[in-house]
């Protein structure tokens, strides 16, 4: 949990200075493409590097920027990085690190599309992909000889598998591997990946960081030396940036962050304590639940899973539920459900859900911010008649 101290800190991260923008308290949006010189000779110093100024809003916005800084704070980091989307963030990064012939070392159950990035356009390209099981650090230290990046994510998308990933980042060290991590399920109100030694962090800023389902967008940050590899060698030719209204209005969604991650936390481990105790549900998949957490998690969210034994009719379960809609994406103030059976069926390529570790009779959940006892009863409810 973050306490008041470091509640402190989150609202001198969120400040911004004021001289520059009419003493608004809430800094504008720089809603243009592109930005022009006041002469030839800026324009020259400007191209040769002499000066760094926005000169194209796919290179430097100052909205986006205010956004990238205020990340890079949040995460420990040097500098930060905005992207069109969470998968522009990942594939940006990836990209940036490998050649054809190299290896990656990653965790298994990633996030769908970064395993069918690397099923997909990293097989084209000749990179092979090695997946583990992150908890045991055994086989990721035997996979990681000669591999250029170890690429994580903890608690893992659905199951929740967590790990110890200071230990983990340790060993890509040792191995010369650039490691990675997708920190959007705990955000860095609970995880802080840059402290305990991993060398770049991502999010989809899709999720907690805008926190009321009106963006689509990523982020990445780590050493500036590291980030200014995937500013130069790949952001700009992949193209996807981020956009200046969104970096607006994922710099408002940051000022509550802190507030929403403790009520989806609160709440979330409320339901799924009450879900262990029911006949009907075999496993709830909860990184709080029967063990503890790994160090350096300090908190959890609001999205996890469970599931069902035989005889609960999972269709009549999710028509039922009238807070809980169905629905992918999780991070905003609403509730959602999505049905493993349903995602198990997915046309996408490659699928496997096996690698995604995905239980037909399993449901994810995401708890929002509608309060716990509402939502506890819309499930209640929703059971009476899902029961066959
Ligand atoms: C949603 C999500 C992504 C992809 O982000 P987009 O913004 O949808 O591109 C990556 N990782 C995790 C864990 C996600 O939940």
């Amino acid at each position: 949990m973050i306490d008041a101290e470091g509640l402190d800190a989150f609202s001198l991260i969120t400040a911004h200075d004021e001289r520059h923008a009419f003493d608004a308290v809430v800094p504008p949006i720089v809603q243009t493409s592109l930005f022009t010189f006041s002469s030839y000779d800026e324009m020259l110093a400007t191209y040769r590097g002499e000066k760094t100024r926005p000169v194209y809003s796919r290179g430097l916005n100052p909205t986006v920027r205010f956004f990238e800084e205020m990340i890079a704070k949040l995460e420990g980091a040097e500098d930060a990085l905005g992207f069109a989307s969470g998968m522009a963030a990942i594939s940006s990064t990836v990209l940036a690190f490998v050649e054809p012939g190299d290896r990656i070392v990653a965790v298994r159950h990633v996030y769908p599309d970064a395993f069918r990035l690397f099923g997909t356009i990293l097989k084209r390209m000749k990179v092979d992909v090695t997946y583990v099981d992150g908890r045991n650090e055994d086989e990721v230290a035997a996979a990681l000889p000669g591999a250029k990046l170890l690429y994580l994510e903890s608690p893992t998308s659905w199951v929740m598998e967590t790990h110890d990933v200071g230990a983990l980042a340790r060993l890509a060290k040792q191995h010369g591997a650039v490691s990675v991590i997708d920190n959007s399920w705990a955000s860095p109100v609970f995880q802080q990946p840059i402290g305990l030694g991993v060398d770049i962090v991502l999010h989809s800023a899709s999720k907690y960081l805008s926190g009321h389902s009106d963006v689509v967008s990523g982020v990445v940050a780590g050493a500036k030396v590291l980030i200014d590899k995937i500013r130069g060698e790949s952001l700009p030719y992949l193209g996807g940036k981020m956009a200046p209204f969104e970096a607006w209005l994922l710099a408002r969604g940051l000022r509550t962050l802190p507030i929403r991650m403790k009520a989806h936390e609160a709440s979330a481990l409320e339901i799924a304590r009450r879900l262990q105790n029911l006949e009907v549900v075999e496993t709830v998949c909860h990184p709080a639940l029967g063990n503890r957490l790994p160090p350096g998690l300090k908190g959890t969210s609001g999205l996890f899973s469970f599931i069902f034994r035989e005889g609960v009719n999972i269709r009549a379960f999710a028509d039922q539920l009238k807070l809980f809609k169905l629905g992918v994406s999780w991070g905003g103030h609403e509730s959602l459900i999505v049905p493993g059976e349903v995602v198990v069926q997915q046309k996408a390529q490659p699928n496997s859900a096996q690698a995604f570790g995905i239980d037909p009779r399993s449901v994810r959940l995401h708890i929002g911010l509608e309060g716990t006892e509402a939502l506890w009863r819309d499930i209640e409810e929703a059971l009476v008649a899902a029961k066959i």
